[in-house]
């Protein structure tokens, strides 16, 4: 967590978002919207400002939102949730898996099984608890897990399964014969699910498919949300977990000593977007795949070779073709300013030491930006070839 000269080493997306601020690069690195979401959302937000919610919120979270999380999960999912007793407010979905993690984990033998590439939260957090990472690798450009690779490495001493799905940094969303797999194994091994399904209304074909809706899921899974991605409200960090009683009064105590409570107005406007009718998340979907054909064509036309995604605000590409010699994924990232005027991210950014290598031609590049922008940056990398 420590730079090798002792100072707090930056993310690679602050570092990144950083670059293009002083280069002026097109930024397809962080991700995080540059246009507003619903404004039904963010009128919530003035309005309970104005009404005075702004002191300290219930430990659990605002009942408005708590309820609004059990009805959403009611509607697009069937699953009939308490909540009172099975739903808690956190800061930022970032929150909700530090807790849960801190909470779960404590053996020194525990293990966490986690998918790579991986979101760079999961290593650091999995470290503060003190726990293994194992790490089940995904291939472009399908990057869906081998289920052999996948039986291997849960074993008994697996206390956690992280899951990410829609995923991050790849686009990609699992099969059913992934997640069923998933859950078999959890419940061989008696260990807990914990999913992260933050990109869960920015999935392009088809309806995501919640892991607690598996049979048999329910009872072991912590699942993880955030109207951040949802809403375009990256900065509010109003985030979520549903869960049985016992593992939510588990993350609870976690969650009380870390931030206590969290965002008392953004709490109601959350609620307010997820009561929006079906129309409008079909159109923050349909807005975003739109958006990923649009990069797709420009990264093909710039002579990358594109991981076509099925969820999620990334496209991943390979680079390969454009490497000068000798030259990997984050070499050429941190040239694309100077060369091309544009930020995006190496995938190593997203891997572990020991399989960075496998990673070391693959560039995550952001779709949600304005279309004028995705297209400017689209100009300047053909400019590459
Ligand atoms: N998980 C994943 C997979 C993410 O991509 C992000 C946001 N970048 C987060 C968690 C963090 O979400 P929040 O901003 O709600 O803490
Ligand atoms: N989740 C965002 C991304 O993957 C960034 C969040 C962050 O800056 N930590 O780009």
């Amino acid at each position: 967590l420590l730079a090798a000269d002792g100072s707090a080493a930056p993310t690679i997306f602050a570092e990144m978002s950083a670059l293009a601020a002083a280069t002026g690069a097109v930024n397809l690195g962080q991700g995080f919207p540059d246009e507003d979401g619903p404004a039904e959302v963010l009128a919530a937000a003035r309005e309970a400002i104005c009404e005075g919610m702004n002191q300290y919120p219930p430990g659990r979270g605002v009942p408005d939102l708590l309820q609004a999380i059990a009805e959403h999960q009611r509607r697009f999912y069937g699953l009939r949730i308490d909540p009172q007793r099975e739903v808690l407010v956190t800061a930022g979905a970032t929150e909700a898996l530090a807790a849960t993690l801190l909470a779960l984990l404590g053996g020194p033998d525990d293990e966490v099984v986690v998918f790579e590439p991986y979101y760079d939260a999961y290593a650091a957090v999995a470290a503060l608890a003190g726990a293994r990472l194992v790490t089940v690798p995904l291939r472009f450009p399908d990057f869906q897990p081998d289920l052999d690779d996948l039986r291997r490495a849960v074993t008994d001493r697996t206390r956690i399964i992280l899951v990410n799905d829609p995923h991050n940094p790849t686009g990609a969303v699992f099969t059913a014969p992934v997640r069923e797999e998933i859950v078999r194994l959890a419940d061989r091994h008696d260990a807990v699910i914990v999913t992260d399904e933050v990109y869960e209304h920015l999935v392009f074909d088809g309806d995501h498919v919640p892991i607690a809706t598996l049979p048999g899921a329910w009872e072991r899974t912590v699942t993880i949300s955030s109207g951040g991605k949802t809403f375009a409200t990256t900065g509010w960090k109003i985030g979520w977990l549903t869960a049985p009683a016992a593992l939510v009064d588990a993350v609870l105590a976690v969650k009380q000593w870390l931030t206590y409570v969290n965002g008392a107005p953004f709490q109601p406007a959350i609620a307010t977007g997820l009561r929006l009718p079906d129309p409008v998340f079909a159109r923050i979907g349909a807005e975003l795949r739109a958006k990923r054909d649009l990069l797709g064509t420009g990264l093909s036309a710039a002579g990358f070779d594109v991981s076509v995604p099925a969820g999620t605000y990334f496209t991943v590409a390979d680079a390969g073709p454009l490497l000068r010699h000798g030259e990997d994924a984050a070499d050429f990232c941190r040239s694309l300013p100077a060369r091309a005027g544009v930020v995006a991210i190496p995938l190593t950014a997203f891997a572990s030491p020991a399989r960075r290598a496998e990673y070391a031609h693959l560039v995550r590049f952001a779709a949600c930006k304005r279309r004028d922008v995705i297209a400017e940056a689209s100009a300047r990398l053909a400019a590459l070839r």
